[in-house]
């Protein structure tokens, strides 16, 4: 078995280390015997994405955002919308989730027109939401993370959220909404980064991306003492 992963803007789009989880997604899928190739695809380089399995994207400062846009709408923008669309396994961080939806108003008024996959929109205030925070997934995963962020995210009615916030801010510190859910597309303010913190969830995503390709997917259970320990350590001395 082989996991393809496009990794998007790996050298502008990295904040707190979210390459960490493609570090961890390489290293689940190893220890199973499984193979991955990771592809970085920087700016100028063709993505195609039906050649992947999952797709990932950082977060980044409100500079990159900008800076990248055009080459995002020279292609990957339609790229991406096909892959969402098509239950491909997307996750989204901070920066990289704002852009999967329809804008972002930065806190000093400039309007940067995003992809529009997803029915939502972020507004930037001069007041950041920064903290360790944590949420809670439909499946009862609880995901302890890092959240730095000026943009207040409102998702549209019928919108599914990642999670609710058990503590911190999340989409926009008022709704308790954390992220979004779409199909096997995940958007969440969570660094840290997410998936070393959070072995549950990296071993989501793992399987959404097996049922995808290969109809089934038992995860063989892994080790997880020291995962799990310092998730525990996390989530009682930042939490609750
Ligand atoms: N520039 C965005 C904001 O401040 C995203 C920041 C990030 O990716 N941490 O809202």
């Amino acid at each position: 078995m082989m996991i393809k992963i496009a990794h998007l803007y790996p050298d502008m789009l990295n904040l707190y280390g979210d390459r960490g989880n493609i570090i961890t997604l390489k290293t689940r899928l190893n220890a199973r015997n499984i193979g991955v190739q990771v592809d970085n695809i920087t700016m100028g380089k063709t993505f195609n994405s039906d050649e992947y399995d999952m797709i990932f994207i950082g977060g980044g400062q409100d500079f990159e955002q900008d800076a990248l846009l055009n080459d995002l709408k020279q292609g990957k923008d339609k790229e991406l919308k096909k892959a969402v669309e098509n239950g491909k396994v997307v996750l989204a961080i901070c920066g990289g989730y704002q852009m999967l939806g329809r804008y972002y108003e930065t806190y000093d008024g400039k309007r940067l027109d995003y992809l529009g996959i997803l029915d939502f929109y972020t507004r930037g205030e001069e007041e950041r939401m920064i903290g360790n925070y944590a949420f809670t997934t439909k499946e009862g995963i609880e995901i302890v993370g890092f959240e730095n962020h000026s943009g207040r995210t409102y998702l549209s009615n019928g919108l599914e959220p990642l999670g609710t916030v058990i503590k911190g801010y999340g989409n926009n510190g008022e709704d308790k909404t954390e992220g979004v859910r779409y199909k096997n597309t995940f958007g969440t303010y969570s660094h840290g980064p997410v998936l070393p913190k959070n072995s549950r969830f990296a071993d989501l995503l793992i399987s959404l991306a097996l049922e995808n390709k290969y109809g089934k997917a038992e995860l063989e259970p892994l080790d997880d003492t020291l995962e799990l320990k310092a998730q525990k350590q996390a989530m009682s001395l930042y939490i609750k």
